[in-house]
């Protein structure tokens, strides 16, 4: 579904990414994790256009999108949820849901009710103002947002960012909720033990470069891995 190749990415002289290469395939949820500063945010703002590569390609649905803007992408079925969630504060939840639907103006009855299910606490909360809702609220939100427009890649960066535990649980346990019902996942995590849990598969990023990939099961059982992001 997507296939990343040997991207280098640059912020001026800072060499961000370092020959970056990964895949995703249909149905799976493939985790990116590594260190503060690693590279990861930027290997998702690269994939959804808003960071270009210097060399290399990007591949989304069998098309080369390397060069093609963010708001086309958007288009193609590619959603974003990117770091610190990005809502609209002074509106309202359900207008904020009406916004990630923009694709075809309004969003039906049916695809509100198919987000409203899955977030009940959005429901609740519909007429509310969303700069008013808790963390883990907002990123109920947030993903509520950009599935809304249905797309084949959802790709959510740090969604367990500053939440409380309980919270993080639940936004793991709705990601593998997504999952189950055959939604291709991206998703970036500095919670490695979370992220291992519900990635079928995983790359390693350290200083810009994969480091290790594997599935989620062999990364959390590998030494090095439990050292350097399992505590010990
Ligand atoms: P974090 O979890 O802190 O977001 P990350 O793994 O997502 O970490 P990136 O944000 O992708 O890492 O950053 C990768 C590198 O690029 C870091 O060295 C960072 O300092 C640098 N960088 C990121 N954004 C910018 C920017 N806007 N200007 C300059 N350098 C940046």
């Amino acid at each position: 579904m997507l296939k990343v190749k040997d991207i280098n990415v640059y912020y001026g002289k800072i060499h961000a990414l370092k020959n970056v290469s990964f895949e995703v395939r249909p149905g799976e949820v493939v985790a990116l994790i590594g260190a503060n500063g690693a590279g990861k945010s930027t290997t998702l703002k690269t994939v959804s256009g808003m960071m270009h590569s210097r060399t290399g390609s990007i591949e989304f649905l069998g098309e080369d999108i390397t060069h093609t803007p963010s708001h086309n992408l958007v288009y193609k079925g590619l959603a974003h949820v990117p770091e610190g969630r990005r809502i609209f504060q002074q509106m309202t939840v359900l207008e904020n849901l009406e916004m990630g639907a923009y694709l075809h103006k309004k969003p039906t009855r049916e695809e509100l009710k198919d987000i409203f299910t899955r977030f009940p606490r959005l429901q609740e909360r519909r007429d509310q103002v969303a700069g008013t809702l808790s963390g883990g609220e907002q990123q109920m939100l947030a993903m509520g947002r950009a599935l809304i427009s249905h797309p084949k890649l959802l790709m959510l960066d740090e969604p367990s960012m500053g939440l409380a535990p309980i919270l993080v649980g639940q936004i793991f346990a709705i990601i593998r909720e997504l999952h189950q019902s055959g939604t291709t996942i991206l998703l970036v995590e500095q919670n490695a033990e979370m992220a291992l849990q519900v990635a079928d598969r995983a790359y390693v990023l350290e200083s810009g470069k994969i480091a290790l990939s594997g599935t989620g099961h062999e990364l959390a059982e590998s030494d090095s891995i439990k050292k350097a992001y399992l505590g010990g």
